[in-house]
């Protein structure tokens, strides 16, 4: 009770009236006083909330105590009522308690008496209100947490990207529309049963991938998945992450499903142009080298050392015209997935030795050692020779235009493990750690004042990072500014299926 204790007393003695409003008052306690029932309850009426306990005298001319106690419990049931009674009518008294009085008192009691007995129905009180106040709390924050849930029930359903949660034994818990619909499932099929019903291997794998490589350090797998839907082809972008509760235990994982179908088909279209651009160009571009071939060799005429020169740069644009061409084609034959179709066994060392021999002029004109060093017996990899020629004719010819006068370039291929491995080395300019992650993308060149005269594309080596990939080999490099950068190509001997 945050203010004064409220009390209201209903006697027709004056003296009883006054009498306990002193002893009260004295209590720090606000006393209001009525002579008889109908003034009681018409001030109860006025004010229900205004009171705490009432001391209410049973035996009064007109209305009775008992009368205006139905009343109170009525209009103001959280008042205590405390029955003042005389001894002679201690039966009524018990019939008011029945009746819902929380206490009596008897005709006459003593200061001390009344003080304890209006105390005990204020302590009571104030219990119930305690009671009260955390019965709301708690009706409350359950009103709250249901709202909350309800909430980001509504968001996950609302998404577009679709929700997928498991527990940790790969439990289906949770299924937004969304995910149904990409998945082709009904949550109420899924639910409760193993990732495995979905029957999206490599949706159940990435899955299983976060919960049983449970270390600290994972922090998600993603993965691009393609299903036949409703004869629809869909591409799904998946992400998994383990969630772990506070102290670190993993609870399960929830994956996001990103719809990537349009992103897909938008990536198809241009690889399809610059397939068909590339296409339509090469013919014309080879055309007007070969015949400026012709011209310079004389057999169309004399030409003068002036015009033997314009044309001789003619042809030098012409001919890097045409290997922009042949490398954007080779680029976007592998996108489209034609490229690596003559699977063979290859003689690697076999195959190296012939791309070295091949560079070997290049090599020496800019006054550089090819040096070549291969293992005994290496046994054969399964691959697309041609695509591999390109691959090591691409590092090295690298190695070699980025090598200055008087370095070394070293190619070595020897067995290691179930791999074939191929370092490609050089002490050439190098490449600059902000570089160094970035090379393989298409078109990046490194920008540099020893960089600017090389002529390239910077498609080189994101064609050999795809051919290397498609043979599921492993591609990597490690360089040091003007010391020098060290290629290492790792070929499986038998490949996975
Ligand atoms: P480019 O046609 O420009 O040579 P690449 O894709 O083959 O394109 O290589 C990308 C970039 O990586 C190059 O522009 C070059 O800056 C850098 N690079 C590649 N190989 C080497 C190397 N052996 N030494 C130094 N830089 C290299």
């Amino acid at each position: 009770m945050d203010s004064k204790p409220r009390i209201i007393v209903i006697d027709d003695e004056a003296i009883m009236r006054d009498g306990s409003s002193r002893i009260l008052t004295k209590e720090d306690m606000d006393v209001v006083t009525a002579e008889n029932g109908e003034t009681g309850l018409a001030l109860v009426k006025e004010a229900p909330d205004n009171y705490d306990v009432m001391l209410l005298d049973l035996m009064m001319p007109g209305m009775s105590g008992m009368e205006v106690m139905e009343h109170v419990k009525e209009i103001a049931p959280s008042i205590l009522v405390i029955v003042v009674t005389g001894y002679a009518t201690v039966d009524t008294a018990v019939e008011a308690m029945k009746k819902g009085a929380y206490d009596f008192i008897p005709k006459p009691f003593t200061p001390d008496q009344l003080r304890i007995v209006v105390h005990r129905a204020l302590e009571k009180k104030a219990l119930e209100e305690e009671a009260e106040r955390l019965r709301e709390a708690a009706r409350k924050s359950l009103k709250d947490v249901a709202k909350e849930k309800s909430k980001t029930h509504t968001i996950i359903n609302s998404m577009t990207d679709g929700v997928l949660v498991v527990d940790k034994d790969g439990t289906v818990a949770l299924l937004n529309p969304a995910a149904t619909r990409f998945l082709s499932v009904s949550a109420e099929e899924v639910i409760g049963k193993t990732i495995d019903e979905i029957k999206v291997d490599a949706l159940s794998n990435a899955i299983k991938d976060v919960l049983e490589k449970d270390t600290e350090n994972i922090v998600g797998v993603s993965q691009e998945i393609h299903l036949q839907t409703d004869g629809r082809e869909i591409f799904l972008r998946c992400h998994a992450v383990p969630v772990r509760d506070e102290e670190g235990a993993l609870l399960g994982g929830v994956t996001v499903l990103q719809d990537i179908t349009q992103l897909k088909e938008l990536e198809r279209m241009k690889a399809d142009f610059v397939a068909m651009v590339t296409h339509e160009l090469r013919a014309p571009v080879a055309a007007i080298e070969q015949q400026l071939t012709v011209i310079l060799k004389g057999l169309a005429g004399e030409i003068n050392e002036r015009q033997a020169r314009m044309l001789g740069r003619a042809k030098e644009r012409a001919k890097g015209l045409l290997d922009l061409v042949k490398d954007l084609l080779d680029l976007s034959k592998i996108e489209a997935g034609m490229q690596v179709q003559y699977m063979e066994p290859v003689d690697i060392g076999e195959l190296l030795t012939k791309v070295v021999d091949l560079m070997q002029p290049q090599a020496q004109q800019k006054g550089l050692m090819l040096e070549f060093e291969i293992g005994k017996d290496l046994p054969s990899v399964n691959a697309d020779a041609t695509n591999m020629e390109g691959v090591f004719t691409n590092l090295i010819s690298n190695a070699i235009k980025y090598t200055p006068e008087g370095g070394l370039v070293k190619v070595t291929g020897k067995k290691e493990g179930d791999y074939i491995r191929i370092d490609v080395q050089d002490t050439g300019i190098g490449i600059s750690e902000k570089d160094l992650p970035r090379i393989f993308e298409r078109f990046y060149r490194v920008k540099t004042e020893k960089t600017r005269q090389i002529v390239g594309t910077g498609l080189g080596l994101s064609i050999v990072k795809q051919v290397v990939d498609a043979h599921l080999g492993t591609i990597d490099v490690e360089s040091v500014e003007n010391q020098g950068t060290h290629f290492v190509v790792r070929l499986p001997i038998v490949l996975k299926k």
